[in-house]
Parts: structure tokens; sequence; C-alpha cells
């Protein structure tokens, strides 16, 4: 596997991601939203951090970054869109623009519907994809900036992925997604069979992400919305909750 990705739980129930490409040896963080714990695993990883990558403004998803800059001389990589509510990009990217990580490239997808300039970052080699507050383990995002139709199409642009793609979500929110997601199909014994593995992972005190597209597939009941009214149906249910 020539990228690797490892969860790092920040604040609440917050992930960022360490990212290392394996012939290069290059790393990057993304949503570096608090210093230390990122700190303590560059500590334990070799000390080097050569990029941050950003997947949307929310500062839950990028306040450790200019603290994280000066310590370790990271440059900073996110969505040109965006540009006036980020930390100072050195590289401003859009939709289908490439990244390189060493010798590991990331697309970038445009995803917006919790925030307008949200992006994806896709690594085919990994594979995974860093999908920040748009796709999460049996999940998605609020429709904070955008709408429905918009949430639905990044849902399915995310969804046309390669099913072993490893889905590199910003939040701890399973067990709570799985509660809602087996309210909307109490009958789908993959989601029986997730919700059992979910529930030990958190038990033992371990991230239950990555997950991965096909899994999502099976489970997930926004991305198994037939079309957007029934995404947004469904999203706006997901709200009102308990
Ligand atoms: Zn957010």
């Amino acid at each position: 596997m020539p990228l690797t990705v490892q969860p790092i739980p920040i604040l609440e129930d917050n992930y960022a991601w360490f990212l290392r490409d394996a012939a290069t040896g290059t790393t990057a963080v993304a949503d570096a939203a608090e210093v230390e714990p990122v700190a303590a695993i560059l500590a334990r990883e070799g000390g080097r951090l050569d990029w941050l990558l950003i997947t949307h403004h929310h500062g839950d998803h990028i306040a450790g970054i200019p603290e994280l800059t000066r310590r370790f001389g990271a440059k900073v990589a996110g969505a040109a869109a965006d540009a006036h509510r980020l930390p100072p990009l050195d590289l401003a990217l859009a939709p289908g623009d490439r990244f390189r990580l060493g010798e590991s490239e990331a697309s970038i997808l445009d995803t917006p519907g919790h925030t307008r300039g949200h992006i994806a970052w896709h690594f085919p080699d990994g594979p995974a994809v860093l999908c920040g507050d748009t796709l999460f383990a049996a999940g998605c995002g609020r429709l904070l900036e955008g709408t429905a139709a918009e949430m639905f199409a990044s849902l399915r642009a995310l969804g046309a992925l390669p099913g072993e793609t490893r889905v590199c979500c910003g939040h701890e929110y399973t067990l709570a997604n799985l509660r809602f997601a087996r309210h909307v199909e109490p009958d789908n014994p993959a989601l029986a069979e997730y919700a059992e593995r979910a529930e030990a992972q958190r038990a033992r005190g371990e991230p239950t992400v990555p997950t991965t597209i096909a899994l999502e597939h099976a489970i997930n009941p926004f991305l198994r919305a037939r079309d957007a009214a029934e995404f947004a149906a469904r999203r706006a249910a997901k709200d009102g909750f308990r």
C-alpha cells in the first residue's frame, strides 16, 4: 500500500488524519484542528510534516494549522474558493486539480453541502478519500451552507469511488448515526452486523473509521437514498432524531 492513513482523535469527537507516502516518506496531516495530539503522532512517526491539508473552513478542522506550520514548517493546501476564510494557503486547489504527496497523487473533488467550499481529497493509490464533514460512517454532514440537492450530488460523487476506498471522515459520530440508520432500515442485515462491530470498537476505545465506500453503500441511509428528495427527507428527519 503506497499510502498509509491513520486517524488522530482530536477535540471531543473529531479526527485529523496522518498520511504518509511510503515511497518517499512524505507526510501530511488533514484537518489539523489541535496541535498536541498531532505533534505526538509526528514525534512517534519521525517528526516530519510536509503538508497540512484542509477539507473545509470550520474551526474544528483548521484551528491547529498556524501553530503546526510554525513548528514543523509544513505547507498548507486547501480550496481556492474558500481561501478568504482559511489559514494562508501555499497551494490553492480547485475541483479537478491534482495534488502530489510524494509519489501518491490525489484528485480534488467538489463536495459542497455541509459548506459551500468543501472539497474531498481522493488518493486512488491509498486507496483513501479525505471527506471531512460530507460522508461519515453510516451518516453525512449537516446542511449548513448548501442544499440537499448539492449534498446528494456530493455523496453520489464519493459513492462512485472504488468500493475498497477507505472513508477518512472528520468525526466519530458512528454510533449516533447507526441509531438513525437502524430506524430508517430496521431490516438491513448489513447494518445490524456493522452496528455490532462498531459498538465493540467503541467499547474498546477504538475509532470506527476508516470504513470503506463499499461498506457505506451497504449501511449508509444517505448514500442509499434513491434520489435527492429521499435524501432531503432523511436528512431532515435525522436533524430532529433523538
Ligand atoms: Zn464542519
